[in-house]
Order: structure tokens, then sequence, then C-alpha cells
């Protein structure tokens, strides 16, 4: 069974993806780190951003891996520290909008999904990387409260800087970020971890049962 968990930055996908995978004994995939580590090779390779022919071979050419401890390699270099940091959250909407990046990417999502037993977070996984997952569910919440949870994963920048940031990516990613019609809106603005993944996990037994 394939969960797709989509929704922006900050709405807790991580969080309750990593921790339903866990639950459910199913494997995580994180797309977002798989942009996140291109655009660190891209920046290290001195590639220019706004050229999507260049930033799509880079990708061919550099599977990314993330390893059994979660951990993210590409170009046999331990990217994932580096991939959190904010200069890198500035950028990725500009490397990720290209279609050669993106068909580069989905071929891969594919052939994970394609194994079946998943939960795949990121933007597009319910409407165009898993459209036929059992399970899609889109997590929203209040700008201010994401802001604020975010603050903790990024202590470099100060609130004001944080909270444009993530307005800015919102905006560059709003194209690709909308839920499919048939996934399953859940607003964490007032909700826990526990009581998200409670519910999520709720969903996945019921489709279990339907399946069975
Ligand atoms: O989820 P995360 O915040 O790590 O994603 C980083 C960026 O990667 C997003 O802001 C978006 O630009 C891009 N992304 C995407 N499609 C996905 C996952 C992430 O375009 N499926």
């Amino acid at each position: 069974m394939i969960v797709a968990i989509d929704g922006p930055a900050g709405a807790g996908k991580s969080t309750v993806a990593r921790r339903l995978a866990g639950r459910l004994g199913y494997r995580y995939l994180d797309t977002g780190a798989m942009y996140r580590a291109l655009t660190w090779l891209a920046l290290v390779r001195g590639l220019p951003l706004a050229d999507g022919g260049p930033l799509g071979e880079l990708a061919r050419e550099n599977p990314i891996d993330i390893d059994e401890a979660g951990r993210v390699w590409i170009d046999a270099t331990d990217v994932t520290a580096a991939i959190r940091q904010a200069r890198i959250d500035r950028v990725v909407p500009v490397v990720a909008r290209h279609p050669q990046v993106r068909s580069v990417m989905r071929e891969r999502q594919h052939e994970l999904a394609e194994l079946g037993d998943a939960v795949i977070e990121g933007r597009d996984i319910g409407t165009v990387v898993a459209p036929d997952a059992e399970v899609k569910i889109y997590l929203t919440a209040d700008s201010t409260v994401r802001a604020q949870r975010r603050t903790a994963d990024r202590p470099e920048i100060g609130a004001d800087a944080l909270a444009t940031d993530l307005r800015l990516r919102d905006e560059s990613d709003a194209a690709r970020m909308r839920p499919a019609e048939d996934a399953e809106l859940i607003d964490t603005t007032q909700l826990d971890v526990d009581g998200v993944v409670a519910r999520v996990e709720e969903l996945v037994r019921e489709r279990q049962l339907a399946a069975s």
C-alpha cells in the first residue's frame, strides 16, 4: 500500500510520515530531500539554476541515495545536514520547477513506489507521482504556526526572515502544490503529531481491511 502525504513546508509532513512509516513497518521516502540534495550539488558545481537542461542531466548522472539510517547521499557525499540550511530552502524551488529535473525525480520515485508499502511525502505525490496511492493525505496549517515550527529547525535565522522565506517558498511551489481530489485534508494547526498520526493510521487500517 502507498500512503501519499503532501502539503506545504512546516505542515508536519516529515514528522508524521516518518512516524507513520515506523508504526506500519513501511518504507519512508522524503522526496523533498531528493530535490534538496540535487540543489546542493548544483550549487557546489556552480551550475546556473535557471537552466533546466544541465540540471536534468546532473540529476540523471547523480542518483540520490537515502540509506537505512535515513542519511541522504549524492555524489558520494553525506549531505543530510547540509540540505537543511536556509540557503538551500531559498533556492530549491528554482531547481524543482524544471520539467527536466522533475521527470528524472519522478522516474526514481515511481520505481520506489512500485516496490509497494511505503509512505511517500512531498508536494505532488498524490497528484502526479503516485496518483493510485490507496491513502492520500494533504496536511495544511496556519502560516504563522508553520513558521514557528520551522524556527526550531533553522536556528541560524531569525523568525521574521524565516516567515518571509516560507511565504516565498509557498509562492514558488504553488504551481505544483495542490491536494489531489481524493485526498483527505488535515489541518494540523491545533493538532499534535500523535493525533495526526493516529488519524492517518486509522485511514490506512480501513483501506487495508477493505482490500483484504
Ligand atoms: O518538503 P521539503 O520542504 O523538504 O521540500 C523542499 C522543496 O522541494 C520544496 O519547497 C519544493 O520546491 C521541492 N519539492 C517538490 N516536489 C516534491 C517535494 C519537494 O517540488 N515532491
